[in-house]
């Protein structure tokens, strides 16, 4: 099995400043909200879109009384998560209150995981491109319960409260400084969205804020990374600035870049850079201050005294260990592997794992190459173009894989089954029926297409001519018997009884 210990790492970005070259380090926090139809310490729906504070549940609204109860399910899912990234599971973790006011936080405080997070350190890699990968490390996942939404653009003379999101679970996962690029910190958000869109664990969607990253980024001269990387001594490092909730891939990319270029300004000028939470602005395309940087002193942490220590099994956990499916980096490595894509295309059919289920669906059985060309290039093409996906595609991974067994048989060349495609898609239907009921089999009767060959050599004698001084001229006596057979004629059978004719 191709492996991943065989990639190289990507080279660190390099920004050229006034006076010196810098480096980039980014380290992020993401936000992923757990998959789960109920949130993490009450019963209330996780539903999204729903009228505003219709999933409250009491405790989600602090009533008084009310105590919070763990939902297991959420507490499954961050274990299944930490395994996604070879993580240590923690079989003892527990919950703290973070302190802090804000108007969609009833409670005065969020319940988190500060000294002893459910998930310890992990790794993901994160691919570069062929044979390129960077290996990030994990520092840890924690549970924790997500804030409400305050809404001030409704009214010009009032803000609004919507506690719908108040409790709901969150995974937030640290990573190490390892990420040396804005392009190299999108790519490791997507592979975290892949993984846990794989295990389930999390729907990936950012436009609705279910997947958010905290990009903390600092610049560095050349050269004090590795002694970091060697020491682990945070002091070889430049101060960072933390950019918070960035819900785009894209603006995570330009927000680093904006950030980079901010912070060498400020160092090249002699200044320093200030440990602060900043803010990106898209349509200006900078970041700004926002606060502060707060330490977790500020927020006075304390263990939740209404949630005992959270202690789960190992059997537990193995239990769900045997139940995982199989992830990105195993499913591509397969298909590398074992069915002989290049590792492109088994990016390509792997990135989504509703594309890769299609893919195995349309191969199983079946030639994994030729099915990988029919999935990529004509199902994605014309998928892409009409801004369909798989799970809405006219044709079916069934009515593909029936295309396929028809070339493979014979019975219609690539170029038909290029039409009964088309047929496919816009009909719908049966693809060996309609090959059937319009007369759309290839001709494989030498007899007739002996006869067509025979034809078309009659009727051009000065083309024989030529073609007996020029070999390559063959080649118009195979398109002219292609044409007088509608593309229906085996095109190798054509070749054949055509050069035989011409006495080559
Ligand atoms: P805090 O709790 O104050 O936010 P953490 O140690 O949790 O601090 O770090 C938060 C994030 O910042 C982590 O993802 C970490 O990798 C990243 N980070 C730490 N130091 C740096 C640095 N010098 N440059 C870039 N990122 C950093
Ligand atoms: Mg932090």
């Amino acid at each position: 099995m191709l492996d991943h210990l065989t990639f190289t790492a990507p080279e660190p970005k390099i920004i050229q400043g006034a006076k010196q070259d810098w480096e980039l380090v980014i380290g992020l926090e993401v936000h992923a909200q757990v998959a789960s139809n109920a949130k993490l310490f009450s019963g209330a729906s996780t539903g999204f879109g729903a009228e505003p504070n219709s999933h409250v549940a009491f405790v989600d609204a602090a009533m008084p009384g009310m105590l919070p109860v763990i939902n297991e399910f959420c507490v499954a899912q961050a274990v299944r998560t930490g395994l996604g990234i070879k993580a240590a599971i923690n079989l003892r973790s527990a919950f703290d209150r973070k302190n802090y006011f804000y108007p969609d936080l009833p409670q005065g405080y969020q319940i988190s995981q500060l000294y002893h997070p459910i998930v310890g350190e992990g790794e993901v890699i994160v691919d570069m491109g062929p044979g390129v990968a960077r290996r990030v490390r994990i520092e840890r996942i924690h549970l924790e319960q997500d804030a409400g939404k305050s809404i001030h653009d409704m009214d010009p003379n009032m803000s609004f409260v919507d506690l719908n999101r108040t409790g709901v679970a969150l995974m937030e996962i640290v990573s190490r400084p390892d990420i040396r690029g804005p392009e190299e910190a999108a790519a490791y958000v997507s592979k975290l969205r892949q993984i846990m869109r794989y295990l389930g664990t999390c729907d990936g969607n950012m436009q609705n804020g279910n997947l958010r990253a905290d990009v903390n980024v600092s610049i560095c001269a050349p050269g004090a990374y590795e002694k970091y990387q060697e020491t682990q001594d945070f002091s070889y490092l430049g101060t960072r600035c933390e950019i918070k909730n960035m819900n785009s891939l894209r603006f995570i990319q330009a927000a680093i870049e904006y950030e980079a270029r901010r912070q060498i300004a400020i160092v090249e000028d002699g200044g320093k850079v200030v440990q602060e939470t900043r803010l990106y602005d898209p349509d200006k395309g900078e970041t700004r201050s926002m606060r502060s940087k707060e330490e977790a002193h500020d927020y006075r942490y304390f263990p939740d005294p209404d949630l005992l220590p959270l202690e789960i099994e190992q059997a537990w956990v193995d239990d769900i260990a045997s139940s995982m499916p199989e992830l990105p980096d195993a499913k591509k490595a397969r298909f590398v592997g074992d069915l002989g894509l290049s590792e492109y295309d088994a990016g390509v059919l792997t990135a989504e794992v509703e594309n890769a289920d299609y893919f195995e669906a349309v191969s199983a059985g079946r030639d994994g190459k030729i099915s990988a060309n029919w999935v990529i290039n004509e199902l994605f093409g014309r998928l892409n173009k009409e801004g369909l996906t798989v799970e809405t595609s006219p044709v079916s991974a069934q009515q593909l894989g029936g295309i396929i067994d028809l070339i493979a048989k014979g019975d219609i060349s690539g170029k038909i089954a290029k039409d009964l495609f088309e047929i496919v898609w816009t009909e719908g239907g049966d693809p060996a029926q309609i090959v059937e009921s319009r007369g759309m089999k290839q001709v494989t009767d030498l007899g007739a297409i002996e006869k067509a060959v025979d034809e078309i050599i009659a009727a051009n004698p000065g083309q024989v001519e030529k073609a007996k001084q020029n070999p390559k001229l063959a080649g118009w006596f195979v398109g002219q018997v292609l044409k007088a057979t509608g593309g229906k004629a085996n095109p190798a059978a054509v070749n054949d009884l055509v050069a035989k004719k011409l006495g080559q």
